[in-house]
C-alpha cells in the first residue's frame, strides 16, 4: 500500500482537517461545529478536536485488529476523557468531525465512513468508481440552506446566515432520524457506513474532505474517475490546487452557492497495486 496525501487550510484559518497514514491504514477527519460567533462549550476548539481524535485513531488502527467502529467508539471516549474536566461535553455545539478509516488487513480492505467526507474506491473491472459518502447531513441541510445560498458568500449577511444554518442543524446532530458525526457520543460509531472488499479487487482509493471533493460533487469540474486519475498521475496537491482555482474564479458563490468560499481541503491517495 502506497499512500500520498496533501492538506491545505482555508486561507487565514487553522486547518480543521486531519490526515495520517501508516503502511497499512489511513484516516481522514474534517472538523466542524463552531462557526465564528457560535458557542461550543469547549475551550480547545475544532482543530484540536479533529487532530486529537485523528491521532488517537491512527495509533489504535495500527495496533489493534478490532473492528473499525469499535476503534472509533473507543477513540471518542478517549478524547472525551482528555477534556471532560475542563469543557462542557453536553453542549450541543461541542466540536465534531467527519471520519474516514481505511485499513488493509490480511487479504481484505476494510473501511468506515461517518458524515460527509468521501471515500472513492477504484475497483478492478468496474468502469465507474465506487463512491461511499454518508449524505444524511446534506439531505437535512437542504431544508435549511436556501436563505444562506441566496446571499453573496463574502458578505456579513452570509456569515450570519451560515451560523444560523449550522445552529439549526445542531438540533438534528447525533439523533435518530438526524445525522451522525464523531463528537462526544461513542454510539455515533455504530451509525457509520462500513464495508470490506478483497484487497486484490481494489486498485486504489481516494479519501477526500468535502473541501476537496467539491471539485466533483459541487463544482462538477471533474468526474470521480478524473479525480482518481489526477491523484494518481499528478498527486493530491494538484487536486487541491484545482479546487482553489475554481473557488477564486467564483469568490461570491454565484456560480456555486456554498457555505464557505474556501474550505480546508484534504486528499489522500492509496495505491494498492504500486510496486516499490
Ligand atoms: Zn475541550
Amino acid at each position: 500500500m502506497r499512500v500520498t496525501f496533501a492538506t491545505q487550510a482555508a486561507p487565514g484559518r487553522a486547518n480543521e482537517d486531519f490526515v495520517a497514514a501508516t503502511p497499512d491504514a489511513a484516516v481522514l477527519l474534517d472538523g466542524a461545529g463552531t462557526p465564528p460567533g457560535s458557542d461550543s462549550g469547549c475551550s480547545h476548539g475544532v482543530a484540536w478536536y479533529s487532530h486529537t481524535l485523528g491521532s488517537t485513531l491512527i495509533a489504535s488502527i495500527s495496533q489493534s485488529a478490532a473492528p473499525l467502529p469499535e476503534l472509533l467508539a473507543e477513540a471518542i471516549k478517549t478524547v472525551n476523557s482528555i477534556h471532560e474536566g475542563t469543557c462542557d461535553l453536553t453542549h450541543p455545539g461541542s466540536p465534531s468531525a467527519t471520519v474516514i478509516m481505511l485499513r488493509r488487513r490480511n487479504d481484505l480492505i476494510e473501511w468506515l465512513v461517518l458524515a460527509d467526507s468521501v471515500l472513492v474506491l477504484d475497483v478492478i473491472g468496474d468502469p465507474e468508481p465506487t463512491v461511499i459518502c454518508d449524505d444524511r447531513e446534506a439531505q437535512l441541510g437542504a431544508r435549511y440552506r436556501a436563505e444562506m445560498d441566496a446571499l453573496d458568500s463574502g458578505s456579513h449577511a452570509h456569515v450570519s446566515a451560515h451560523r444560523r444554518y449550522v445552529e439549526a442543524l445542531r438540533s438534528h446532530r447525533n439523533r435518530d432520524g438526524g445525522f451522525w458525526v464523531a463528537a462526544t457520543d461513542p454510539l455515533a460509531a455504530d451509525q457509520a457506513l462500513t464495508g470490506t472488499m478483497p484487497a486484490d479487487r481494489v486498485r486504489a482509493a481516494a479519501l477526500l474532505s468535502d473541501g476537496a471533493s467539491r471539485l466533483v460533487d459541487r463544482f462538477h469540474l471533474a468526474t470521480w474517475r478524473e479525480a482518481l486519475d489526477t491523484l494518481d498521475q499528478h498527486g493530491p496537491q494538484d487536486l487541491i490546487t484545482r479546487v482553489r482555482a475554481a473557488e477564486h474564479s467564483d469568490p461570491h458563490g454565484e456560480r456555486w452557492p456554498r457555505g464557505k468560499t474556501h474550505d480546508d481541503a484534504t486528499a489522500a491517495h492509496v495505491s494498492f497495486t504500486a510496486t516499490e
